[in-house]
């Protein structure tokens, strides 16, 4: 077992080495991944090799084979608690993850925006809003970045859609990449210091200069690097750089993943004919070893004691379990909750239906580069039994919302010889084999140990179906195939493919032929499958034959599960009904086309709820869907993508054992033709960021629409007044500080998270109607009250002026509002902002003086825990 320290170690915060004497293509070697996930040791100086990984919900790790990790909630998740130092605990595990996992950087955390509902990375993303995205994204790089481990903030930028994702150009005018997409970026490099950031796929044109994210020399070059003072690695996404001479020349500092791409050699060619000077390959060399200095890969490995937080059980100890179940908890966000339903009191209840396609498989981490292996997974069922041990609790599925059929039972399967599993054999161009068939077992569906010299694979499988009834047989495959079943062509295909399958995430939900079988009592049947499939030579994420045998047993009758689901509801005390999406659904790689729950859960819903008017629903879901019934069910509440701990936080929520503290980080709409901005996809190769600065809720204030629940909406189980708001000139002259003081009115403890919006004067420049600038998140006793500070900075007044190209503080009374989301504002003030000459800092806006416009009331005692 490794042991790791996991104190903060000395860390240099910059490095001088003498590269003089080191040959240059040494140095441009540094400069392109070893592998997948390492840097080249530069042994002359010293530096060991860097290893990242992925990412936002927990450290991947370089190999699948290397166990399991902490899952944690999805990043909304995680945004929706609005609390420091829960996400600063998150952190820190993040960091003991990196460690035990042998990662130097972890690559999160993702600070692109969510700026439509349908985008296929909403979920690993934390808000709409770029003060909280920021806000968030600073205390968890602080965190993780305070244990030596590097974060890498990403994706950099205008990576906001995901069709076409590789290539579409992102047009955003300047004033708008700087008050919203530049704005978390820039606090997670100047306000947490990060020392990586990750440039995206996409091309971005700022008005400025019109290329690749990779290339962008004013973006990299003149903002980043210039005007912010980065002086961190600049790492290419993943195959995302394309040239030699603009990427080295824009800024990029690291290719990813090697070998290969286009530096190493190309780059040194291009040095060698005065292209890129040596000069800006020393520049990048020293960025990288000032990354090994950060990260404690520089000098001898230091020795790595003993520490109770990194051990191998670290996913699953006592710790982990505990934090990741208060994550959970805190993170629910209670929509709706007539008649007090919530919180469910054990006493009362007898029968519980849990019911619901996400009752029996929760969707507990999005698709694509965000996905880890969890140690164990706390199901609904299993949580539900503890905490009510003496309940009745029956289960049931109440119909499918997943396309595709589950991944086969390998006893089902064998090779034409008998043996358990089916055959694969590599073949040649010419249709030779390669090396004698191998014996697969049938969960086994990627068949990594393909090289990258085959050219496809034959496979040879039986299926045996035993149980009466109608069976439907799948094969997901990915690329160039012909399959056959019972020598009848099911499907096939040309269209050879390579690493963008695993970019466009096709590969992780394949498509392929399906069938179905009908089996009578006692006759079962065998179905003979022969496939030519394609071996993918996915460049630096290797090499794989995709072959998934899926086999749904008993073709479901959804009207009969709709039935007995809705039958057991009647019965129940309580019906709880878990609905939402799944990884066919919310995925890196593309974007949803639809706000709809998948398959007839809307219908599923409805009917229980008419059963029982004790249901409460759990959308199990990480971006918005549309709830047509959700003003007509007693209670409901959002669970996010919940991770390892999802049925024990739930369960914690649902009977008040933790407050369910979660406030929506976006706007869920009510009415999919309300969205402002309802999709991204390119129009001829180009998304234009339309809206400008009115992203997320501010969209919906310009367009005076109702949305279902608005940005910061979350009930709790208690009820909140908001008796005084005072606003003064913060103390020291920059910014402004609100003092609020609010009462718990309810019989319970509870916790609020007070906002403060912004709202501007009229004036030359037009602004967004209304802005989050501050927040607090505070917990009150019952009958108590509490006097919270919030601490708005200058930068919250201020405004990018397109003409002097710098940040002004627009003069005037701004009003300032204390809410509990951004519609339901309680208390106003308002405060006069005096002229002042552009600048470009944080600090430079001075209340010149402040009025108070509502009386304030005699403030009771107050007490800030
Ligand atoms: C994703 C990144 C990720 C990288 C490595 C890319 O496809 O966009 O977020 O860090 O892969 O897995």
């Amino acid at each position: 077992m490794q042991r790791v320290v996991l104190e903060r170690e000395d860390l240099p915060a910059g490095c001088e080495v003498d590269l003089a004497g080191i040959p240059l293509p040494e140095r441009v070697k540094l400069l392109t991944g070893a592998t997948s996930w390492t840097l080249h040791p530069m042994p002359e100086v010293g530096l060991r090799s860097i290893t990242m990984s992925d990412g936002p919900i927990g450290v991947r790790g370089i190999d699948d084979g290397l166990g399991h990790s902490a899952q944690l909630p999805n990043p909304s998740a995680v945004a929706a608690t609005w609390d420091r130092d829960l996400i600063g605990r998150l952190g820190a595990l993040v960091a003991a993850e990196a460690r035990r996992k042998g990662a130097h950087v972890v690559l999160a955390p993702v600070v692109n925006l969510q700026r439509t509902p349908v985008g296929g990375r909403h979920f690993e993303c934390y808000s709409e809003d770029p003060f909280l995205t920021g806000w968030v994204a600073a205390a968890y790089i602080q965190a993780v970045q305070a244990f030596g481990v590097g974060a890498c903030v990403e994706h950099f930028v205008g990576n906001e859609s995901e069709t076409e994702r590789t290539t579409y150009l992102a047009r955003i005018d300047e004033r708008t990449l700087r008050e919203v997409y530049l704005a978390p970026f820039e606090r997670a490099v100047k306000d947490a210091g990060v020392w990586s950031v990750m440039a995206a796929y996409n091309r971005v044109d700022d008005g400025v200069q019109s290329a690749p994210a990779t290339e962008h020399a004013n973006l990299i070059n003149a903002v980043l690097k210039g005007e912010w003072g980065f002086d961190g690695v600049v790492v290419s996404d993943w195959l995302a750089a394309n040239s030699t001479v603009s990427t080295a020349l824009g800024g990029l500092d690291l290719v990813m993943p090697g070998p290969g791409g286009p530096w190493e050699q190309h780059l040194l060619e291009a040095v060698d004919s005065g292209e890129v000077s040596a000069t800006e390959i020393d520049d990048k060399v020293r960025r990288l070893i000032t990354l090994g200095s950060r990260v404690g890969a520089l000098g001898p490995e230091k020795e790595r004691t003993a520490s109770s937080a990194a051990t191998d059980d670290l996913p699953s100890n006592a710790g982990t379990r505990a934090l990741l179940r208060e994550a959970v908890a805190r993170s629910v966000v209670v929509l709706r909750n007539e008649g007090d339903l919530l919180p469910l009191a054990a006493a009362g209840v007898g029968r519980v239906a849990l019911i619901g396609p996400a009752a029996v498989e929760p969707f507990v981490q999005g698709g694509g580069s965000a996905s880890v292996s969890a140690p164990y997974l706390s199901t609904p069922t299993d949580a539900l039994r503890n905490a009510l041990p003496d309940a009745a609790i029956t289960v049931h599925r109440g119909g499918a919302s997943r396309r595709h059929a589950p991944v086969i039972e390998p006893e089902l399967v064998s090779t034409p010889a008998g043996l358990a599993g089916y055959e694969l054999t590599l073949l040649d161009t010419d249709g030779e084999p390669l090396a004698p068939a191998l014996v697969v077992n049938a969960s086994e569906d990627w068949n990594r140990q393909s090289p990258g010299y085959a050219h496809s694979a034959r496979v040879r499988a039986v299926v045996r179906l035993t149980t009466p009834g109608t069976h439907r047989l799948e094969v997901g495959l990915s690329g160039a195939h012909k399959v056959r079943f019972d020598d009848e062509i099911v499907s096939q295909s040309e269209n050879r493919v390579g690493a963008d399958v695993i970019l466009d995430s096709s590969a992780n939900q394949p498509d392929g032929p399906a069938r179905q079988y009908v089996v009578e009592p006692g006759q079962d049947v065998c179905v003979r499958i022969d496939a030519e499939l394609q071996a993918v030579d996915a460049a630096a994420y290797g090499g794989f034959v995709r072959f998934q045998l899926r086999h749904d047993p008993q073709e479901s009758d959804l009207d009969c599960e709709i039935a007995e689901a809705v039958a057991a509801a009647t019965d129940a005390d309580v019906a709880i009904v878990l609905v939402g999406t799944n990884e066919e659904t919310e995925s890196e790689g593309w974007d949803r086309q639809t706000l709809a729950l998948p398959g007839r859960q809307d219908e599923l819903v409805r009917r229980v709820a008419a059963a029982n008017p004790r249901t409460v629903v759990v959308i199990n879901a990480g971006a918005p869907v549309i709830l047509p019934w959700l003003d007509d069910v007693a209670a409901t509440v959002w669970w996010w993508l919940p991770g390892q701990e999802a049925g024990n936080g739930l369960m914690d929520a649902l009977f008040g054992v933790i407050e369910p503290g979660g406030r929506l980080p976006w706007t869920l709409p009510g009415r999919a033709d309300d969205v402002p901005v309802p999709n991204a996809v390119p129009v001829d190769g180009v998304v234009e960021y339309t809206e400008g600065l009115d992203v997320g809720y501010r969209g919906w204030d310009r367009l005076e629409r109702t949305p279902a629940r608005p940005f910061g909406f979350g009930l709790g189980y208690t009820e909140f007044d908001y008796l005084q708001l005072s606003v003064d000139p913060a103390p020291g002259g920059a910014g402004v500080r609100a003092t609020v003081t609010i009462a718990n009115r309810g019989p319970r403890d509870g916790r609020e998270i007070v906002q403060i919006y912004v709202e501007p004067p009229t004036g030359k420049l037009p602004r967004p109607l209304r802005w989050l600038s501050g927040f607090a998140s505070v917990d009150v006793g019952a009958d108590a009250t509490a006097t919270i500070t919030i601490d708005l900075e200058t930068r919250s007044f201020q405004a990018w002026d397109p003409v002097t190209r710098s940040w002004v503080t627009p003069p005037g009374r701004y009003q300032i509002l204390a809410a509990r989301s951004s519609r339901d504002i309680r208390l106003v003030d308002s405060i006069d902002i005096a002229l002042l000459p552009p600048v470009t800092g944080r600090t430079s806006a001075i209340p010149s003086q402040h009025s108070i416009d509502f009386p304030r009331d005699t403030v009771p005692d107050a007490h800030h825990p």
